[in-house]
């Protein structure tokens, strides 16, 4: 068995660590004996995404995401063909608000999202940041858990048909509705960084079995000690009240 990655715009979306979560899937599809490809592309490389088991697109100031924008528009039909052969998507903060309608920054200038979705994202009017720690309870597949990450972002979305999780402590989509991110049977979007994997081992499996799925159906994952990751995540939900 093995496992293709395909990190996007790896070295212009890549904040608070995002690229991290590549290398945990790495680590924990490896421990079980499963190699794993994790090829880059960035802006005028060419890539078949359908190619790849997994997506994935990490965050960016503003700055970034109008730099990539363009760029990511003139992969949409090789995405959606990607989509329809069951790759899996993992997208943070900045790439999430790509995958909807648009983002319209602080200063009025608009991104064109994909559109794969009908979300849409417009800066804070009161020029607010939603900034901090957070801590979502969510149900991926069936089974429903706590996770924590780190939040900063200015862009609002709303219009959101399935979240990712409710909000316990933090802000998530927008300041005030409590609810976070984006998530479907094959794409998660969220606004959690951390980066978020680390200290989620259990989004990081439901990950790997969404982008393994795409070629060898339903995979059972042995399990792995996840002590040390679960103490951390234990530390950050006591100091937000959560636990
Ligand atoms: N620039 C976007 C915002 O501020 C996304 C930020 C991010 O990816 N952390 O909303």
């Amino acid at each position: 068995m093995n496992l293709r990655i395909l990190w996007m715009y790896h070295d212009l979306m890549d904040l608070y660590g995002d690229k991290g979560n590549a290398e945990v899937l790495r680590v924990r599809a490896e421990k079980r004996g499963i190699e794993t490809e994790i090829r880059t592309c960035t802006i005028g490389e060419t890539a078949d995404v359908s190619d790849y088991d997994l997506f994935f697109l990490g965050g960016g100031a503003d700055r970034e995401q109008e730099l990539i924008f363009k760029d990511l528009l003139s992969r949409k039909e090789n995405i959606r063909k990607a989509m329809d052969a069951h790759t899996a998507f993992l997208l943070v903060c900045g790439g999430y608000q790509l995958f909807g309608k648009y983002y319209k920054d602080q200063d009025g200038n608009t991104d064109e999202g994909l559109s794969f979705f009908d979300y849409y994202t417009e800066a804070s009017s009161r020029n607010e940041r939603c900034i901090g720690n957070i801590a979502i309870e969510t149900c991926m597949d069936g089974e429903t858990f706590k996770a924590v990450g780190f939040e900063n972002h200015g862009g609002q979305t709303r219009n959101v048909s399935t979240p990712f999780g409710k909000v316990l402590k933090g802000y998530g989509n927008t300041i005030e509705d409590g609810m976070e991110g984006f998530m479907n049977d094959q794409v998660l979007a969220t606004y959690m960084h951390g980066p978020l994997l680390p200290k989620n081992p259990k989004i990081a499996d439901k990950i790997l079995e969404r982008a393994l799925k795409k070629r060898y159906g339903k995979v059972d994952l042995a399990p792995l000690d996840d002590t040390l990751e679960e103490a951390a995540q234990k530390v950050m939900l006591k100091r937000l009240h959560c636990l």
